[in-house]
């Protein structure tokens, strides 16, 4: 048996901001306006975690509204889902991730986004892929006004 989880996630982009994605720092003079760190690609990703297991969203469990959150890590938001009693049964089959942003070039920061996110899940990066696409200058995303991540992934019971 198997569980799959899809996840979305879009964010503001602002100045003065610093700008992570997938738990890695992107060099950029601009970054991503959130409650935490706003990570938009680890929360698409906790997003799919969650929703494979049917346990609610990012939202529920780490509520913009609660201090202890405010400018949080989101690889520490996953790690805490991660650790749950009902996620521990399972562990990552694949996971595939598309980010959309217009700016900066991300290509060179890919392989060390699909290592993040391996090493999160303690997984070979071999079941992690990233991607990245622009919106060719339309839209939100395209205008440069904010960035987007859409993941599926694939959970499957641990020790399989
Ligand atoms: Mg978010």
């Amino acid at each position: 048996m198997i569980r799959i989880g899809h996840g979305y996630d879009l964010h503001r982009v602002v100045p003065e901001r610093a700008l992570a994605l997938g738990g890695v720092h992107i060099p950029w003079d601009r970054g991503l306006l959130g409650h935490s760190d706003a990570d938009v690609l680890l929360h698409a990703v906790t997003d799919a975690v969650l929703g494979a297991l049917a346990l609610g969203d990012i939202g529920r469990w780490f509520p913009d509204t609660d201090p202890r959150w405010k400018g949080a890590d989101s690889a520490d938001l996953l790690r805490r889902v991660l650790a749950d009693p009902r996620v521990q049964d399972w562990q990552l089959g694949n996971l595939d991730a598309t980010i959309q942003a217009e700016r900066p070039k991300l290509a060179p920061h890919m392989e060390a986004i699909r290592q993040s996110i391996a090493d999160l899940f303690g997984v070979d990066a071999s079941r992690v892929s990233v991607k990245a696409k622009t919106m060719e200058g339309t839209g939100a995303v395209g205008q440069g006004e904010a960035m987007a991540a859409h993941v599926v992934l694939v959970l499957e019971p641990r020790g399989s």
